[in-house]
């Protein structure tokens, strides 16, 4: 079962997001993502396969700009296998909407054939992109 936190505040946000992940990890997972919005409203994704921990290893290199809006997901996959591609947050080309999603949405395929149909390009096997 997946878990979802997401801050936004006067705080730096990734470290309360990820602590937050930490927390929920007995819930199981498969890998974990975390979107940031700078004050600019830049937005950065950064996802792993594996624990949390990674993660937030990930996070330190980055070196990413202050932000205090944030939103995390641990993954337990139903669609498509444990992969970065297929972690959350999924975001739309122009990185303006993050998206993280527990469980499953049934009518995904007729929803993706349509907006395929409309030029959209996905870049997961989710049913949550
Ligand atoms: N069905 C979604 C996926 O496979 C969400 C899974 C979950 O609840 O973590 O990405």
């Amino acid at each position: 079962m997946c878990g979802i936190v997401g801050y936004i505040g006067k705080r730096q946000a990734a470290g309360i997001v990820l602590d937050g992940l930490t927390a929920l990890e007995y819930r199981g997972y498969d890998s974990a993502g975390i979107a940031l919005l700078d004050q600019n409203e830049h937005g950065d994704i950064i996802k792993e396969v594996g624990r949390v921990e990674n993660l937030r290893k990930r996070a330190v290199e980055a070196d990413l700009p202050d932000a205090t809006i944030a939103i995390g997901h641990t993954r337990w996959a139903t669609h498509g296998g444990p992969s970065v591609a297929n972690a959350h947050p999924h975001t739309n080309t122009d990185q303006t909407i993050f998206v993280v999603h527990n469980g499953i949405i049934e009518n995904y395929t007729d929803l993706k054939t349509s907006l395929q149909n409309h030029g959209y390009v996905f870049t997961s096997e989710t049913d949550t992109e």
